[in-house]
């Protein structure tokens, strides 16, 4: 992954005529922290794991990044997906850098008190270097608001009364409105965009969706509420297509009661992966890295991919969607609504003052269809795809805000 992030920073940083030695800095992450972590199990054994924080670049502000709980946890991985959370935030041009990290471990194998207290080590080893001004760990693969909550805790036994140190918290706990659901609604957000660039509208276009967690299930519910047509969607159990449309809402408590959208009785089952090739105006893949490659890239048939997951075009891919002209609007700007409303959150925090639903979803709105309209713009006058002008306009502000603060140079 970190490969073909670095081939797309590469494309842009062409564009921007940046010498390898700026190139070099901006890849290069500031700092990166790798710990022993022990904690005792639930038999009186002690087990210990290992835990990672890369802090990518912090030129526009505090570092921002999820926390994953996963056994591919590493430092290879932290690294792309930290640099990727520092052009992420610079697209939707919020004031933060990019940082990641985890623990390698396999938390369907431990107890909640095992995880509450791996959670606390990890808090009482990296307590110095995260901090609501320097580094805000989210949810990532794994970690949820009540892991947040326990951050939140931890931090605050060292440092004082500290929401700001994480985001994605329980709302009870300093958690902000519309936070579950910003990512997909940040995509509608492009969607909409994107669609109004060609003269189209939402009640137009057919829509098939890879993944129906997070991100697939809220894509997929606001995007029906607001006139689109869901034919088809997948995930790890196995996929259901209607091409009348499927009932979102009634899908939803299947997958509430069922815990997969295969069986659900408002459409006609499929083999999981088939959804990457559906015949639908639109593809979403919301659930994993590297799911179009160049095995089954010409095999796609939707005119939009709206990137919902982190990675899921392999440059090869992106080559052959793009010479099939297939519109792909990538992660860095299609999934950014997430942390977007995590910068709210943070923000909430700070002023200790919380925002209503009505005032999350306008300022979302207006930030993501910004972020779209300047990279259609850049897109435009250079004459490059969207990813391209996403990268570079993401690096042009890094750069900018660190040549202000440490002089590297233009190039
Ligand atoms: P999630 O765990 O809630 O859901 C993942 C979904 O993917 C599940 O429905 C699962 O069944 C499905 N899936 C897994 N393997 C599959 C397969 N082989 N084929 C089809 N479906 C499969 O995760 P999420 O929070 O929705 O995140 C999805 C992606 O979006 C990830 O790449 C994540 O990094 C990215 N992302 C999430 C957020 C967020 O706010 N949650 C923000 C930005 C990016």
């Amino acid at each position: 992954m970190l490969s073909d992030i670095n081939e797309y920073f590469h494309a842009a940083s062409d564009l921007l005529g940046l010498s390898d030695r700026v190139r070099s800095i901006l890849l290069t992450p500031r700092r990166v922290v790798k710990t022993e972590l022990i904690i005792e199990n639930d038999n009186g054994q002690l087990d210990s794991y290992i835990g990672f924080r890369v802090q990518h670049n912090n030129a526009r502000g505090p570092m921002k990044g999820g926390l994953r709980f996963h056994p591919s946890v590493d430092e290879d991985h932290s690294t792309a997906l930290a640099s990727l959370m520092t052009w992420k935030t610079a697209v939707v041009d919020l004031p933060y850098g990019g940082a990641k990290g985890g623990i390698a471990c396999d938390p369907q194998k431990m107890s909640d008190r095992e995880l509450h207290r791996l959670t606390s080590v990890f808090v009482e080893r990296m307590k110095e270097i995260i901090g609501p001004t320097t580094d805000i760990p989210a949810p990532d693969v794994n970690t949820n608001s009540k892991i947040m909550g326990w951050i939140m805790e931890e931090y605050s036994k060292y440092e004082g009364f500290s929401p700001g140190v994480v985001t994605g918290k329980p709302l009870q706990l300093f958690g902000s409105n519309g936070r579950e659901e910003a990512t997909g609604r940040g995509i509608m957000y492009v969607l909409i965009e994107a669609l109004e660039q060609k003269g189209h509208s939402l009640e137009e276009v057919t829509v098939a969706i890879q993944g129906f967690g997070n991100v697939g299930s809220n894509a997929a519910r606001l995007l029906h509420e607001a006139g689109a047509k869901i034919v088809a969607v997948a995930d790890a159990g196995g996929g259901v297509a209607n091409m009348d449309g499927l009932d979102i809402p009634k899908l939803i408590e299947w997958v509430t009661e069922t815990r997969t959208v295969k069986d659900f009785a408002g459409g006609e089952g499929f083999e999981s992966d088939e959804v990457l090739s559906w015949k639908a105006d639109v593809l979403i893949p919301a659930a994993l890295d590297g799911v179009l490659h160049e095995g089954n890239a010409d095999k796609v048939e939707a005119k939009i991919i709206i990137e919902g997951a982190n990675g899921p075009t392999t440059p090869e891919a992106n080559k052959i969607l793009a010479d099939k002209n297939v519109l792909i609007v990538p992660d860095i700007l299609a999934n950014a609504g997430g942390v977007t409303v995590s910068y709210f959150e943070w923000a909430q925090n700070i002023q200790h003052f919380r925002w209503d639903d009505e005032r999350i979803t306008t300022e979302l709105e207006k930030i993501m269809r910004k972020a779209y309209a300047e990279v259609y713009r850049i897109s435009q006058s250079k004459n490059v795809d969207l990813r391209t002008a996403a990268f570079y306009v993401a690096i042009q502000r890094v750069m900018d805000a660190a040549n202000s603060r440490y002089y590297i140079s233009e190039t």
